[in-house]
């Protein structure tokens, strides 16, 4: 099954993450604060009224400590900050994808240039899905990502690299490519969104509080529009307008929750309870009678309302082929 829509406009851009990341270390520096890579948290304690953060630098294995107001743990699914051990974590829903940046011929690229090509069902990814998108001139992004389940209960999973092989020989059919960057990662989603998002002076943005959604793995935009929500808050601490976070992760709950657990809800049906690509055909023969915006508003905007407006038409267009077929 194939299903194409399309639009006369631009509905978006791809991104290109690390320029992204690039631009956003800039603009650290633009309002005046420090970027150190290279260095790992490894811990912090309270003294005296004082947060201390030590870092480790990777280079030479020392170790440096920062006095701070306020810390952020924006570590991702890490969590590094919010869970000290490995082990007091609690259960989380993972995925796991990877994604290369392939250099095709400019016939091939000239096809897909302007599209975004999702993959589903067993076929291209088992219990998640693939994709093709547009990066720039001749590069194209090629990934796959699924759901992380019990190797003893799932069995026969191949590597992820053998779906993304699958796209470039079978479906792109490029003969002659070159792989420029090979990046991989790991999504660890709080059900329920369950995570911890403050503590005394600390405060959690990003995947670190699951602002990632689920069902399509997009976070970026998302965890951007949280930290925005906590860049709020972190102010009103410093000029000592409040004491403790807890607004912030009530505004985070309000902002996230309604279209979060409708989310994860699709996303458990859709990459565990789908035998046989039942659920992923139906969806698609019921999202094909549907306009290309509001398709862009249910995967994008996850405005999930759209699915049962839709259903009037669905219905009515499935009766009317049912008569048609009765006629002859
Ligand atoms: C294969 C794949 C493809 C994806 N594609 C998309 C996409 O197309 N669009 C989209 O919107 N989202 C996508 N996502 C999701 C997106 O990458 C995340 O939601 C987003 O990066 C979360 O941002 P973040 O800053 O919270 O965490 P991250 O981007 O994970 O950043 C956390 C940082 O903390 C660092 N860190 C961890 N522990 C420590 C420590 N102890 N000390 C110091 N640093 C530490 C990590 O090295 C990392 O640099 C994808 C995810 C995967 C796995």
């Amino acid at each position: 099954v194939s299903q194409t829509w399309e639009s006369p406009e631009n509905l978006g851009v791809v991104l290109n993450f690390a320029k992204f990341r690039a631009f956003l270390a800039e603009e650290v520096e633009r309002f005046g604060g420090e970027v150190w890579l290279g260095c790992r948290y490894t811990g912090h304690s309270h003294a005296n009224g004082e947060t201390i953060v030590e870092f480790k630098q990777l280079s030479d294995g020392q170790s440096v400590k920062v006095s701070t107001k306020v810390l952020v743990d924006a570590t991702g699914f890490a969590r590094a900050i919010m869970y000290e051990k490995e082990n007091d974590k609690p259960e989380f829903l993972s995925g796991t994808g990877i994604e290369y940046l392939i250099e095709v011929e400019p016939e091939v690229y000239d096809k897909y240039a302007n599209d975004l090509i999702f993959f589903l069902g067993d076929k291209w990814m088992p219990k998640g899905y693939s994709w093709i998108f547009p990066m720039e001139q001749n590069r194209l992004k090629v990934g796959a990502g699924r759901i992380f389940l019990d190797p003893k209960t799932v069995k026969n999973l191949e590597p992820l690299k053998k779906y993304i092989d699958l796209l470039i020989d079978e479906y792109l059919k490029s003969k002659n490519y070159t792989i420029i960057d090979k990046h991989g990662s790991t999504l660890k989603y709080s059900q329920g969104l369950q995570d911890i998002y403050c503590q005394d002076n600390i405060i959690a943005i990003g995947d670190t509080v699951s602002t990632v959604n689920f069902l399509g793995g997009e976070g970026i935009r998302h965890g951007m529009d949280g930290a925005e929500i906590a860049g709020k808050y972190i102010q009103k601490y410093l000029d000592g307008k409040i004491s403790d976070f807890r607004d912030y992760e009530t505004e985070m709950h309000r902002k996230f929750d309604q279209k979060w657990h409708i989310s994860e809800r699709l996303a458990v049906r859709k990459y565990i309870d789908d035998v046989n690509d039942v659920l992923t055909d139906k969806t698609i023969d019921y999202l094909k009678y549907m306009k290309t915006e509001d398709v862009m508003d249910i995967l994008f905007y996850y405005k999930f309302e759209k699915i049962s407006r839709g259903l009037g038409g669905y219905l009515s267009r499935k009766i009317k082929g049912f008569i048609r077929k009765l006629g002859g």
